[in-house]
């Protein structure tokens, strides 16, 4: 089903980007940092594994070379030692040996280069240069070309005395051979070993790109690869320097989109270098490989964050939305309910202009209707009746089921209210539901704001009392807020702060009202009324403070201490007069939330030792029918103590028949209104059925505000018990009341 809380304002489902962004920003920084940090650390491998490579080159081209001076340093030892005599004995002597040790043949020159090789060769005026010409170590050459063959040779010399001859002896070995030792791997492209010396010239290329003699290293990458990139052309100067200083180096290097590794090292020899070049993608599968799973890894684990994240804010927002909900939305009209009224006015007062208003609606006798179509029905209705409200209305408004059959609207209109009252009362007149039309009577209580009222169950308040004023009255159906409710008000404020103190200063007192009996018109029985008399003077009428501490509760005490009063009386009378009298006592509807209120009651009568069967609880008709209250257990528990029990303004309120049989009523009241002068004609069949009714229930009846003979002598055809009014007596003293029975005689019961 489609929800519509069209009416209140849910926040729609939205990212929350406000944290996720950080978060993601978060995990992002740190995956690159950790990508970056596994990079360098892949990177260090390499180099470490292509300076190792280096350094395994180096230890082998060492060896074959140490080894091969070696033999040159032993060959001229033992040439120094005098073992010799001529060139031909050294070869002879020597020539097993040569192709051990990897020589092409060895030759001795003298000074000017003049002299034989050992596989016949003459030598005539080789260039010999001082470093050939040395006595001390033996000398290895760079690449140069054999003077016998077109190969590229390298020659390892070294000077002595034959004979008291300065002679050098050569001995020759192919450059071709080295490139053996020199690793020789898989490499594509330039990858390989290449020897250089340290102006960068290539002696030997383990894998023969370079084709031509005397070419440098740098040159020749600089030119095959064209670069020109700065920050390439540094790294490659970097290197020539490194090289010049003796040190070693690594570096990367992009050439042509391959990524290549370069490593360089000084072999301990003639200043050459071992230079590494070592492809990328050679090393590649790991690296690409690592790229790749670790890129994966931080997308998979962003994914899950992220979606964790987002299942958190969407399921936290789903839950507020609940709260939200079940907190602010009135479950059968999607209406705001009370809390959303109170909280969200807060936001429309903020710009408060002048023409603001607080509606209040209460569908009149709704309790009625409840009892005739059932709650499912009125549910309906309810709802459309919120809808028809809510839609008829001006646009800037907020409107709220408060409670039960009550609305409320906080609305901002210009013009004139009663039209919007109008337009209320006529949409809402006659509701469909179900196909059956239900005709509606509304109350509507309005109060305008003032600029300065801020609390708003203060304002809800005068809305309220403004709609009390019409409840009942069917001559019209909205009322507003006036100066004089104002004022009322005030005076209300007024009593409830005075009204604690009041009690303790016993301003509260008793007048009796005397009931009489209708078939010989004596006193039968009296009504307890309370009056409270202000600073002595003034005397306050019930009817201007019984509501208001209904609504504060302090009727709750009020009544407590009438009652004693009243038990005091009863208690002096009994003494005075021996009488027996029974005086009725009114007992507010308040005191039924609490159906233990009665024992508090009891107390009394025990203190003061009063019969309880000389007590009369009224109890109004009105509190028979609050379906919140299980009036006949509490009827049952005073009854059970023997108090009588009256029910009060019987007529006004809309106690059934059922009713009445059910709850074990002593006494009917019939309320005044049915006597009142103008109704009375009219009334007379009425009265007449409730007299037929009371007597076959087997209750008592008393007339109530029974003013003129007209009315007595109706009563009393009627074969009714009691009547009281002002006919008979109005509401007197205690000191006026024992009059009565000093006048009527001891035993008036
Ligand atoms: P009620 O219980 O219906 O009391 C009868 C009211 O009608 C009394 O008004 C009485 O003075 C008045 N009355 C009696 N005879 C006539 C008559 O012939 N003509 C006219 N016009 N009025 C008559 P009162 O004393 O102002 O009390 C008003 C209401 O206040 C009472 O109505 C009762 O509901 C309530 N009340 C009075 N005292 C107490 C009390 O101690 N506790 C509680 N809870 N309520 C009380
Ligand atoms: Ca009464
Ligand atoms: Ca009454």
């Amino acid at each position: 089903m489609k929800e519509k809380y069209n009416y209140v304002n849910l926040k729609h489902y939205k990212l929350n980007l406000k944290w996720i962004l950080p978060i993601f920003i978060i995990i992002a920084i740190f995956s690159f940092l950790g990508f970056k940090y596994i990079k360098t650390l892949t990177y260090k491998n390499i180099y470490t594994t292509i300076s190792e490579l280096g350094d395994q080159t180096i230890t082998q081209l060492d060896l074959a070379i140490g080894e091969q001076k070696k033999f040159v340093e032993t060959m001229v030892d033992s040439i120094n030692k005098g073992y010799f005599t001529t060139e031909s004995e050294i070869f002879d002597n020597f020539a097993d040996h040569l192709e051990n040790y990897h020589f092409t043949r060895l030759a001795i020159l003298d000074k000017d280069g003049n002299g034989i090789t050992s596989d016949g060769h003459t030598v005539t005026d080789y260039p010999i240069t001082k470093e050939f010409f040395n006595f001390d170590n033996v000398y290895l050459s760079e690449n140069r070309k054999s003077t016998i063959s077109d190969d590229q040779i390298n020659i390892y010399a070294e000077a002595f005395y034959l004979n008291g001859e300065e002679k050098v002896l050569f001995a020759t070995v192919y450059t071709e051979d080295y490139k053996e030792i020199l690793l020789r791997r898989l490499y594509n492209g330039l990858g390989g070993t290449y020897l250089i010396n340290k102006e960068g010239i290539v002696l030997i290329d383990s894998f023969d790109i370079i084709k031509e003699n005397n070419i440098n290293l740098y040159d020749f990458i600089v030119d095959k690869y064209k670069i020109t990139d700065d920050k390439k052309l540094t790294k490659m100067n970097q290197m020539k320097e490194n090289i010049k200083n003796k040190s070693a180096g690594t570096f990367d290097i992009m050439l042509n989109k391959d990524l290549y590794f370069v490593n360089y090292k000084n072999i301990g020899i003639n200043d050459w270098y071992v230079v590494n070049v070592v492809p990328a993608n050679t090393m590649a599968n790991e690296l690409n490989q690592f790229t790749a799973i670790s890129l994966g890894v931080c997308i998979f684990i962003n994914c899950i964050i992220i979606s964790i994240c987002v299942y958190i804010d969407i399921s936290n927002q789903i839950k507020n939305r609940k709260l939200y909900k079940a907190a602010y939305v009135d479950p059968i009209t999607l209406l705001g309910n009370e809390n959303y009224f109170k909280e969200h006015s807060k936001i429309f007062f903020k710009s408060l202009k002048e023409n603001k208003y607080i509606i209040t609606i209460d569908i009149n006798k709704f309790k009625i209707m409840n009892n005739m179509y059932g709650y499912d029905f009125c549910n309906k209705l309810l709802s459309i009746f919120g809808e028809k409200i809510k839609k008829g209305l001006p646009k800037n408004n907020i409107t709220c089921r408060m409670y039960s059959d009550v609305f409320a609207i906080i609305l901002e209109y210009d013009k004139d209210i009663k039209q919007v009252l109008e337009k209320i009362y006529n949409d809402v007149s006659t509701i469909n539901v179900d196909n059956t039309l239900v005709n509606l009577n509304i109350s509507i209580g309005v109060y305008k704001i003032k600029k300065l009222d801020t609390d708003i169950n203060k304002m809800l308040d005068k809305s309220y009392i403004a709609r009390k004023q019409i409840k009942g009255t069917y001559d019209n159906y909205y009322y507003m807020f006036d100066k004089s409710l104002e004022n009322s008000l005030l005076e209300e404020e007024n009593i409830e702060a005075s009204m604690e103190e009041a009690l303790k200063n016993k301003e509260f007192k008793i007048i009796y009202q005397p009931k009489f009996s209708t078939k010989n018109e004596q006193i039968v029985g009296a009504e307890s009324l309370v009056r409270w008399y202000k600073n002595d003077d003034t005397v306050i009428m019930p009817s201007n403070f019984i509501p208001l501490f209904e609504k504060n509760k302090f009727i709750l005490k009020l009544d407590l201490y009438i009652f004693e009063q009243v038990c005091k009386d009863l208690a002096s009378w009994k003494q005075k007069f021996n009488t027996d009298i029974r005086v009725s006592i009114n007992v507010s509807k308040t005191h039924f939330t609490d159906e233990n209120f009665i024992d508090e009651y009891v107390k009394i009568t025990n203190k003061y030792n009063v019969d309880r069967s000389n007590l009369e609880l009224e109890i109004t008709e009105s509190a028979t029918i609050d379906e919140e209250i299980d009036v006949l257990k509490i009827v049952n528990k005073i009854k059970s103590y023997g108090f009588y029990i009256s029910l009060d303004d019987f007529g006004t309120g809309y106690s059934s028949l059922a009713m009445l049989q059910e709850l074990p009523i002593d006494v009917i009241k019939i309320d005044k209104i049915f006597v009142d002068k103008a109704n009375l004609n009219s009334n007379k069949n009425m009265i007449n059925y409730i007299v037929l009714i009371a007597k076959h229930l087997g209750t008592e009846m008393v007339v109530e505000g029974v003013e003129t003979k007209e009315q007595a002598d109706f009563i009393k055809a009627l074969n009714c018990d009691m009547i009281q009014g002002y006919y008979y007596s109005k509401p007197i003293e205690k000191e006026e009341i024992e009059k009565y029975f000093i006048k009527n005689g001891i035993n008036i019961s």
